[in-house]
């Protein structure tokens, strides 16, 4: 149910930051013993889970490219083996620090504001990025070219049941970061 994007550039498969707050812990509490069926795992329940390689930086700690990363108390697992750029369990945000140094600063503080936009509006999609791109518009620092970038990254993506496909999905971004009533 994860789901596979088909990246033009890309050699392995990756699987989009697509996975909600909600349908991960579905899916990944499965697959930790140590959690109940309907508890979302803790971060080092996680950690334990994928290894023990996985490192746990606490909420506010964060640096993206210089960039102090702030998603409320949340903390933010780096997991290099994680089958996406960054994925969500409600309470804490993961992230492949290996995939996201290939892509530019606005790209991964965009991922990083999706994921995080999971933890307050849910498992909506086309909210979290909508909530991505106008919160990099208020903080400044996501430009319309920064967008243009986003969307050079997303647009390889095919639709899903989650997702619209990566065009659809830049368009509803484009009109979003003008809109200036905030979703
Ligand atoms: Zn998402």
């Amino acid at each position: 149910m994860r789901i596979r994007v088909a990246g033009r550039m890309l050699r392995t498969s990756r699987r989009f930051l697509g996975v909600t707050a909600a349908a991960i812990a579905t899916i990944l509490v499965g697959t930790l013993p140590s959690a109940g069926a309907d508890k979302p795992p803790s971060p080092s329940e996680y950690i334990d889970h994928v290894g023990g390689e996985a490192k746990l930086v606490p909420p506010g700690a964060l640096r993206l490219d210089g960039n102090r990363m702030i998603c409320g108390h949340r903390p933010t697992v780096l997991d290099d083996s994680l089958d996406d750029y960054a994925a969500a369990y409600p309470g804490f945000l993961i992230i492949n620090p290996k995939l996201m140094n290939r892509i530019s600063t606005p790209v991964k503080m965009w991922i990083f504001a999706h994921e995080c936009a999971h933890q307050f509006r849910g498992p909506d999609e086309e909210t979290a990025d909508c909530f991505a791109v106008q919160r990099g518009r208020r903080e400044r620092w996501l430009t319309e070219e920064g967008l243009e970038e986003v969307c050079a990254f997303i647009k390889p993506a095919k639709a899903d049941m989650m997702h619209l496909s990566g065009s659809q999905r830049c368009e509803a971004m484009q009109r979003c970061y003008k809109d200036p009533s905030v979703r």
